[in-house]
């Protein structure tokens, strides 16, 4: 059985305490690996190596830092189907997905940083009466700490790793011990582009160890996370006592409003996708429909048809519409909010089992799309981020009734509105609490713009020149002419 190693200082090494995790395949059930179960000493050793090679990184120049992240890249789409298989087989995602998107967006991270840093420039204030100057000089911190959750593993651990390195910090990174193998074959990939030795160190395991220590350790000034809300509080209250810089990218439960006079079409096939892509396990998923009343019982009707017919199967093969949910303890959880809805007089429209997938895949942890309707929408089930295949549909008469709905739980990531009324769009769009709004469309995403949530979705924005913002330190100085 493959054993995964830890990459610190440049090279794969085994964690101290020699101890290992089961690493399942969702979709059989099995183990098929084992992850380094490392602790507090390994994240010693990774930020010593951080440490030590911060000094030559951060002044080595930018387009040089720029050139290594783009042969990642190049690397990262050579080995395209191996990454995308490697992906799909830890996750339990379809393997088409993981192809079309996860491993493409992981090569786009690092070569979206790799070029933005060349293009990322401080401020100058002149200050006319006085003859001075100001000038903004943006400082790599030195050791940053970045922690990603399972839902798409490489997708999101580049995207946090890539900005830091860009910017000339060195970085101990941890990926979920849920899906950490792509993240150990990126590791691979470093050394094979020659990323010089502790610039980057990957250590593996749980996350109230190896998470916690890197949190905890005072030589990581910064933080970046991304995961559930719970962990995010728990990560704040031991960073911000020891006044780290800090970016959450947290939970979500994101409301998909539908007007009557919307695209019917467009916005049926696209709100099949918001609602169970990567079996509802994005963080961007629209898993409240609201459907104004006009509307409602068609659009209903069509999207539980389309709902049904979505292949839920054996992740490898080409017809798979829905792989496997992560694990077993995910499918629990998802579950018992199916049993949740149906407590608060919710009905199930379809789905609402797990789905017994023949052949290898007759141990895996699939569950049909779930479509519930009937439910008040200010119940738990539509204020608590389930985070699987499961939607509620609700109808509404007004803006300002939907805007309470939308606007009623504690989350605040994304929200998609659907109407060929453009004033609207905009209107209702200034008013939902939400970080990004698609309006006609979902996922659209420009690595150029601010990407996070409000509320207890989070602190911070990724994405453009934010992160590079983030992962810098300004200092300014003033000189009197
Ligand atoms: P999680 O919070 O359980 O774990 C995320 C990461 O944090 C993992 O690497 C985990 O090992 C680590 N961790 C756990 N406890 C820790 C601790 N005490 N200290 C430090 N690190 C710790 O989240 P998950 O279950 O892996 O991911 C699902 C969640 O992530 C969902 O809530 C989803 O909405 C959220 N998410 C948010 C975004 C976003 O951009 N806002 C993107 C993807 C996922």
């Amino acid at each position: 059985m493959q054993q995964l190693q830890n990459y610190i200082n440049g090279q794969l090494i085994a964690p101290a305490a020699g101890q290992y995790i089961d690493n399942y395949n969702p979709a059989t059930g099995q183990v098929y690996a084992l992850i380094p179960d490392s602790d507090a000493q390994d994240v010693e050793l990774a930020v010593q190596a951080a440490l030590a090679a911060f000094p030559a990184w951060s002044s080595t120049p930018a387009e040089t830092r720029g050139r290594l992240l783009m042969r990642i890249a190049d690397l990262i789409d050579q080995n395209l189907d191996r990454l995308a298989k490697a992906e799909s087989v830890d996750n339990g995602k379809p393997l088409k997905l993981a192809k079309a998107v996860d491993i493409p967006r992981a090569s786009s991270n690092m070569r979206f940083y790799g070029t933005a840093i060349q293009h990322f420039a401080s401020e100058a204030h002149y200050m006319e009466g006085t003859e001075a100057i100001n000038y903004t000089v943006r400082h790599p911190h030195g050791v940053a700490g970045c922690i990603s959750p399972w839902n798409l593993p490489l997708y999101l651990f580049t995207w946090k790793i890539a900005p830091a390195l860009a910017a000339g910090n060195c970085v101990v990174a941890k990926p979920s011990e849920v899906t950490p193998m792509t993240a150990y074959l990126l590791s691979e990939l470093c050394m094979e582009a020659g990323l010089p030795a502790g610039v980057l160190n990957i250590v593996h395991g749980y996350g109230h160890k190896v998470g916690a220590a890197i949190t905890a350790h005072p030589r990581v000034p910064v933080i970046s996370f991304t995961g559930g809300t719970a962990t995010g509080r728990s990560i704040a209250a031991t960073a911000a006592p020891m006044f780290k810089k800090l970016s959450l990218e947290l939970g979500g439960k994101n409301p998909n409003i539908i007007f009557a006079d919307c695209d019917f079409t467009n916005a049926l096939h696209t709100s099949i996708q918001s609602s169970f892509a990567n079996q509802g396990q994005i963080c961007l998923c629209g898993s409240r429909i609201f459907i104004e009343r006009p509307l409602y019982e068609q659009f209903r009707d069509a999207f539980v048809e389309k709902a049904k017919a979505l292949t839920v199967g054996d992740p490898l093969e080409d017809g798979t519409k829905q792989g496997a949910l992560v694990s077993e303890q995910h499918l629990q959880k998802v579950l018992s909010y199916i049993d949740l809805a149906k407590q608060e007089g919710g009905s199930i429209l379809c789905g609402g089992q797990q789905v017994q997938v023949a052949g290898r895949c007759e141990h895996g942890w699939f569950l049909a799309p779930t479509v519930i309707e009937g439910l008040p929408y200010n119940c738990r089930t539509n204020t608590e981020e389930i985070f699987g295949p499961v939607v509620t549909l609700t109808p509404f008469d007004t803006e300002e009734e939907v805007l309470r709905y939308a606007n009623c739980t504690d989350y605040g990531l994304s929200s998609t509105i659907w109407t060929q009324n453009l004033p609207r769009a905009h209107r209702v769009a200034h008013q939902l609490h939400a970080g990004i709004i698609w309006i006609n469309t979902w996922l659209l995403r420009d690595l150029r713009t601010p990407f996070g949530g409000m509320k207890n979705s989070g602190v911070g924005r990724e994405g453009g020149f934010e992160a590079l913002n983030f992962f810098t330190e300004p200092q300014n100085v003033c000189v009197k002419l």
